[in-house]
């Protein structure tokens, strides 16, 4: 590789790690993406071949056509999906891509494979090994993804579990081992081509095996997970075509999944192999803790009750879930914390890590409605002061302030930290139904003495509240 190229790649490396560092706040996320992105458009310029000329210098070729179509037809389905995507499915679009780049990783490695086998100098047992090691991560990230963008997309009720599940799996795994042990020395055998068909048959299989027990509200941690795999096999081809930029590329985003994936489970207070294994977020969970709520009742009150509550609070915290998202009820949320400001009302926002549908969910919202930041509290600075707050407004958030992951044991999401709410004065719970959140479970704090709950779509019940605040 020429030392100009190498120097290409440095500042293409540069420009990724600085994407991801923007890409860790809110006001700078967009700009992150935009020089991520720009250090991908100048890797695409600098391809070279292994001798180190520009694929560009060398002439419009077959190729090289190709490569600019491939390149066309990504960019314009990437547009209309970035562009025509809601909001609220938006882990859904990221497992689809992810599962698309972990495929290509796939189909790279095994065209790598054969080509070297067959080549004149044939293939040393390292590549050899990387490709296939490239080939069975890439291709069960892809079928984990569509299994995971289905789960999302609610094709499938519950978690598909049988006894003795995790054993049957570990057999797969063991088998697919064997054959990459097998495979790395005898790439030139007459059975190579048949062993490497059952390989990758085998890798697409094991992907959809280990999605599959997994229970919807898991699917972001194993969304991450697939991704922090797909950037491995990504780096694994750079080894074999020798593109720096790839390497680069793959190790970040294989480290960062795997950090983000960490950090989520963090969130949940679980370890990863209890996601992986435990089949959380089961709709079949669904009436858990049901039982010790006989004969309990819920207080329901008018938007103008609520309003008066709110306008004479001295403290007032705002929990914002999934249910905000699906009403797209955050500019009306800004128009209720802005008149309550007028009146001198201390206004904040408890953010909860997993609250809604993705990472970040309720920071975008936010952010989008011009929410200010300095509003905005992580869940460990605000749960210490909730015993002071007059109000809690919690809108359309479930899960995230459901006490049994604090106090019932057997609850599925026992453990997980949640947003205090219960601790607050006076809770007002803004939501349509006493309908389940994402977990599949009863929530003891909408039957607690200090709660009243205000059904209606959140929208309409913000409308009414900003119009009732604004009255009083
Ligand atoms: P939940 O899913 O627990 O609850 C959302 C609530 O919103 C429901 O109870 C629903 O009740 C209500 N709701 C829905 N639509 C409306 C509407 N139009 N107006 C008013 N209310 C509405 O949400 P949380 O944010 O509390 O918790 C997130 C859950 O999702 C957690 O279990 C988390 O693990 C999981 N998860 C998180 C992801 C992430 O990365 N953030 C990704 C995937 C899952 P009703 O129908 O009665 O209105």
């Amino acid at each position: 590789m020429s030392s100009t190229i190498a120097l290409i790649i440095i500042g293409v490396a540069v420009l990724f790690i600085l994407g991801i560092k923007l890409l860790s706040s809110p006001k700078t996320a967009r700009i992150g993406n935009l020089v991520a992105a720009a250090g991908m458009l100048v890797a695409l310029l600098a391809l070279h071949k292994p001798g180190g000329d520009y694929v560009w210098s060398q002439g419009w070729t077959f190729n090289y056509t190709l490569i600019a179509i491939g390149t066309v037809i990504g960019l314009i389905i990437g547009a209309i999906g970035a562009y025509s995507v809601k909001m609220t499915s938006m882990p859904q679009m990221v497992a689809l891509f992810n599962g698309l780049g972990g495929g290509a990783a796939a189909l790279v490695a095994s065209l790598e494979y054969f080509s070297g086998a067959h080549s004149l100098a044939g293939i040393t047992a390292f590549i050899a090994l990387t490709m296939l090691l490239a080939t069975l991560i890439g291709s069960l990230s892809f079928s984990g993804s569509i299994i995971a963008y289905l789960k999302l997309e609610g094709k499938f009720e519950k978690p598909i579990t049988f006894p003795g599940q995790n054993i049957l799996n570990g057999l797969i795994l063991l088998v697919i081992l064997g054959l990459c042990g097998w495979l790395t020395v005898n790439a030139t055998a007459a059975a190579a081509t048949p062993a490497f068909i059952t390989l990758f048959a085998l890798a697409l299989f094991f992907g959809v095996a280990m999605v599959m027990p997994i229970g919807g509200a898991d699917m972001p941690v194993v969304i991450s997970l697939l991704n922090s795999f797909t950037g491995l096999a990504v780096a694994a081809d750079g080894f074999a075509i020798n593109n720096l930029a790839m390497i680069v590329a793959g190790t970040l985003v294989g480290s960062s999944g795997t950090l983000l994936t960490l950090l989520m489970c963090k969130a949940m207070n679980r370890p990863v192999t209890n996601v992986l294994f435990g089949a959380f977020g089961s709709s079949g969970s669904s009436k858990a803790g049901a039982g010790d709520l006989a004969g309990k009742t819920v207080k329901p009150l008018q938007a103008d009750e609520a309003a008066l509550l709110l306008s004479y609070a001295q403290q007032v915290v705002i929990v914002p879930g999934y249910g905000m998202a699906v009403a797209q009820a955050q500019h009306q949320v800004r128009e209720l914390s802005d008149e309550l400001v007028k009146r001198g009302v201390d206004v904040r926002f408890a953010i909860h890590p997993v609250a809604g549908r993705m990472p970040g969910h309720m920071n975008v919202l936010l952010a989008e409605a011009n929410i200010s930041y300095e509003q905005l509290c992580e869940m460990e600075a605000i749960n210490p002061t909730m015993d002071r707050v007059d109000v809690c407004l919690v809108i359309g958030a479930n899960d995230v302030v459901n006490p049994a992951a604090r106090e019932e044991k057997t609850s599925p999401i026992y453990g997980m930290p949640i947003i205090d709410a219960d601790r607050c004065k006076t809770v007002i719970v803004m939501k349509r139904s006493m309908a389940a959140g994402f977990a599949g479970i009863e929530n003891h704090l909408f039957y607690k003495d200090n709660t009243r709950m205000l059904f209606g779509d959140a929208k309409n019940s913000l409308q009414a509240l900003v119009t009732a605040v604004k009255a009083s």
